[in-house]
């Protein structure tokens, strides 16, 4: 008996009754048991008692953490029981989750390591394929996700696409201004997702939130027009300054066509090299950049016209609210006539959002927050690359940034 409760102890076994412990054909350590009398005979999904149904499909096996270096499983029988709710379901077992073949402390050991070390560091380490470890972080952060209310108390919110590399889709996010934290995200970017939140947040809370931030994208302004029409939309300051860039690398693609069509190869060499020092805020640049962009100073105007377009534009985010707003105004008055068509376009696009755009800088907006959550969401992206899913890369980042990441089983 004293023995039978070491090894309970030993697999973190709760509420169950150790019956058998042997070695396997692999060498690994099987440790038989049932549930204790009050954990039996209950729904998989929903705990609740219920009439028996049949035996299942026998035993089953579910991959427990190892003991130092050896496999060990938890094998027991799995019954059916017939639920008032879900009809036949596997009986719950208090060790593991529903659908699983693994303990609930192998899980969440497997999503604490996912969210904290590198791929092939989880995989190596825990023995398991990487799209395995997709499917346990959707249902750890599934359950999670079940026992604390994200969207509770919302206020001041971001939602945003990820952007895509190609052929990939990543998910639309909404992020929480004042924590810093996502608090809901979904694979797809058009309007259904974005009434999928609203629907998710209900009628009561959409009209108490006070400061939506966004791109210009009319599928996220729609509906949020719509539904929360108290709420302040606020133009996202990171998608301002990217058209600013854009219309930069407009110039300097042109200026760099006009360049080698009229043979002159070392400018165009010289302007493809200068790329970096146009693209970096200046405060970055190197002392080779500083110096290239000098000479673009000397020899070119109109490159060196809208790379100073850019900076005063993203200067603006950088002011107090009152001069940032008179400097907006100058800003749009000199972009007018630039003579830089894709200033003057960015202008007009500017002067049509305009109120979101001053909503964002009186309401001091912090970008940084938003940016730092998409330079993570890149990063869980690129690393869960191998998912199944856009469910399993959802699910890694809100066990990432949403605080749902179980601790460690000990
Ligand atoms: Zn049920």
């Amino acid at each position: 008996m004293r023995s039978k409760r070491v090894w309970a102890r030993l697999l973190g076994l709760k509420r169950a009754v150790v019956e058998d412990v042997f070695v396997g054909d692999q060498g690994e350590v099987v440790v038989a048991a049932r549930p204790n009398w009050r954990e039996r005979d209950r729904c998989g999904i929903c705990r609740r008692r219920s009439p028996g149904f049949d035996l299942g499909e026998g035993r089953r096996r579910w991959r427990a953490l190892d003991l130092g270096t050896t496999f060990a499983y938890v094998e027991a029988e799995a019954p059916r029981v017939r639920c008032r709710r879900h009809g036949v379901v596997v009986c719950a077992v208090p060790w593991a989750r529903h659908g699983s073949r693994f303990t609930r402390a192998f899980e969440d050991q497997v999503a604490w390591l996912a969210v904290n070390c590198s791929k092939t560091a989880v995989a190596a380490l825990v023995r398991i394929a990487w799209r395995t470890v997709g499917g346990i972080c959707e249902r750890v952060a599934a359950e999670a996700g079940r026992e604390v209310d994200l969207l509770a108390g919302l206020r001041r919110i971001g939602i945003d696409e990820i952007s895509h590399r190609k052929g990939q889709r990543y998910p639309t996010v909404v992020v929480c201004h004042d924590t810093g934290r996502l608090v809901w995200a979904a694979a797809g970017r058009d309007r259904a997702t974005v009434e999928a939140f609203l629907d998710a947040l209900g009628e009561e809370r959409c009209k108490r939130l006070e400061l939506v931030s966004c791109d210009m994208a009319a599928w996220i302004a729609g509906p949020i027009g719509e539904r929360c029409p108290q709420a302040e939309l606020c133009l996202d300051p990171f998608h301002v300054v990217q058209l600013a860039t854009d219309a930069l690398d407009e110039v300097r693609r042109e200026v760099w066509n006009e360049a080698r069509r009229q043979g002159q190869t070392a400018l165009a060499a010289e302007l493809k090299g200068a790329r970096f020092a146009l693209w970096k805020n200046p405060e970055h640049l190197t002392a080779r950049q500083r110096a290239k962009l000098s000479d673009i100073e000397r020899t070119n105007r109109r490159l060196y016209r809208a790379y100073l377009l850019k900076e005063q534009q993203r200067q603006i985010y950088r002011l107090p609210a009152k001069s940032a707003v008179a400097l907006l105004e100058r800003w749009l008055q000199w972009a007018r006539r630039c003579r830089l068509p894709s200033f003057v376009k960015l202008a007009k696009t500017i002067t049509q959002q305009r109120a979101g755009i001053l909503a964002a800088i009186t309401h001091g907006l912090s970008n940084a927050r938003v940016e730092a959550i998409n330079t993570q969401i890149r990063l869980i992206a690129r690393r869960a690359f191998g998912f199944h899913s856009a469910n399993a890369l959802i699910a890694l980042a809100m066990l990432s940034l949403a605080d749902l990441c179980p601790s460690l089983p000990h």
